[in-house]
């Protein structure tokens, strides 16, 4: 199986829908595969998560996935910089040390990306602007008095990669005409923030964790961790306050889905041919 024809079924595999909000229609075919190739040549990645709830604590999707392919990168040998609010820095180092990484998250802060020299941009479920300035979540409430503007970075010409399940998110602006239709309150929540390649999943974890999958095919080496790694990590961000972003439980569910389901898209992740397609 080639590289492109694997990335092909992980498309499809990651964008089950499962809430039914109609993000099928929002992915972009080839769009994993390129941003895949564009992950393996970066030096410096800079990983944006987090889409802050009703009190500012961090929800169980994007955290998770964003940590993920952070363990991915720097375990091959890139440079990786978390970056989230305050709030959610405490999500993302109890979920680092599930994955026995040392990653060290900041704080957004105006200079945060220039600092670290990024070559790539990655945002895995954060909230992105809508056409009227204001950040939305998907009950198209407005939340822009909790979100710092971590998005403008990706209003710049740097490379970028948005993961997304939603329309409301970094990087689908780049689909943008589409959202109106397919997404319910769409034309309000529509993000208008673009990136260079668009990977939008059922749930967005599962867009991070196709993305390693890829890596792992792309370079030979097996980079997606397994089921009990997966508990644990969620063990450890449900302790650290993170919350199911659809139930607003401190429980550990995602997107309104019990763990067995995920634990099942891990699982038919590596039950894909990735070594078979590694190099083609
Ligand atoms: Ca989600």
């Amino acid at each position: 199986m080639s590289f492109s024809t694997l990335c092909a079924h992980i498309e499809t595999l990651v964008g089950r829908d499962p809430g039914q909000r109609g993000c099928s229609c929002l992915i972009e075919p080839g769009d994993l595969a390129a941003a895949a190739r564009s992950m393996a040549a970066a030096a410096n990645v800079l990983i944006a998560t987090g889409f802050p709830q009703a009190s500012g604590e961090a929800e169980t999707d994007g955290p998770p996935g964003a940590l993920a392919l952070a363990a991915a990168l720097a375990a091959l040998g890139k440079q990786v910089q978390l970056v989230a609010e305050p709030r959610i820095l405490a999500v993302l180092t109890a979920g680092a040390l599930a994955l026995d990484r040392r990653l060290t998250p900041i704080p957004f802060a105006e200079g945060t990306a220039g600092a670290f020299h990024p070559d790539l941009l990655v945002s895995v479920e954060r909230p992105g602007r809508a056409a009227d300035g204001h950040y939305y979540n998907l009950r198209g409430e407005c939340i822009t008095h909790r979100v710092a503007p971590v998005d403008a970075l990706f209003l710049g010409s740097a490379a970028s990669v948005g993961i997304g399940d939603g329309g409301n998110e970094v990087g689908m602006g780049k689909v943008y005409g589409r959202i109106a239709t397919a997404v319910r309150h769409g034309q309000r929540v529509a993000s208008v923030v673009p990136c260079s390649h668009l990977v939008t999943a059922g749930v967005s974890n599962w867009g991070a964790w196709g993305l390693v999958a890829a890596l792992s095919a792309l370079t030979g080496r097996p980079l997606l961790h397994g089921p009990a790694t997966e508990v644990a990590l969620m063990t450890g961000i449900v302790a650290a306050g993170a919350i199911d972003g659809v139930t607003g439980q401190a429980a550990l569910t995602v997107d309104g889905l019990p763990l067995a389901e995920h634990l099942q898209m891990l699982e038919a992740l590596h039950a894909l041919p990735l070594a078979a397609a590694a190099g083609i």
